[in-house]
């Protein structure tokens, strides 16, 4: 049976998963909790670097900070996209300024910036902030 690799963001394990399992919670093998959640998980950025590079599921990470506006206005929007979009892909955030060394290593110049990972590859990114059916549409591009 085919199966994907899917870091817990909670932990860092990376499971290995029935590809047809993906969709239906599946729990971390070590800590338990969630690894698929319609939902927006704040990881840092080793969190980032290992997910980025092991998972093949999608994941859209948004590079934020607190003191910008426009990420802020953008956090509704994006928790929104990352629940109507549901498991096929998962959504999390990487606050800037307490993770500097993300925004370093992925050549971020504005924020709020996208990027979607796939297959430990970058594979489209987006900046400005965006409203949740921009964010699907944009999301949706980039699985096709
Ligand atoms: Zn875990």
């Amino acid at each position: 049976m085919p199966s994907i690799n899917l870091t817990c963001l909670t932990c860092g394990t990376v499971n290995r998963l029935p590809t047809d399992r993906t969709g239906q919670k599946p729990k971390c093998g070590t800590c338990g909790k969630p690894v698929n959640t319609p939902k927006v998980t704040e990881i840092d950025f080793k969190m980032l670097t290992k997910a980025s590079k092991r998972d093949q599921l999608p994941l859209i990470v948004d590079f934020w900070a607190p003191w910008c506006g426009p990420c802020r206005m953008m956090a509704p929007e994006f928790a929104k996209a990352a629940t109507d979009l549901g498991t096929a892909v998962r959504f999390a955030k990487i606050n800037t300024e307490d993770e500097p060394a993300a925004s370093q290593r992925h050549n971020i110049r504005g924020i709020p910036s996208m990027i979607m990972f796939k297959n430990g590859k970058e594979i489209a990114r987006q900046s400005g902030a965006m409203r949740s059916d921009q964010i699907k549409a944009w999301v949706n591009s980039n699985l096709a």
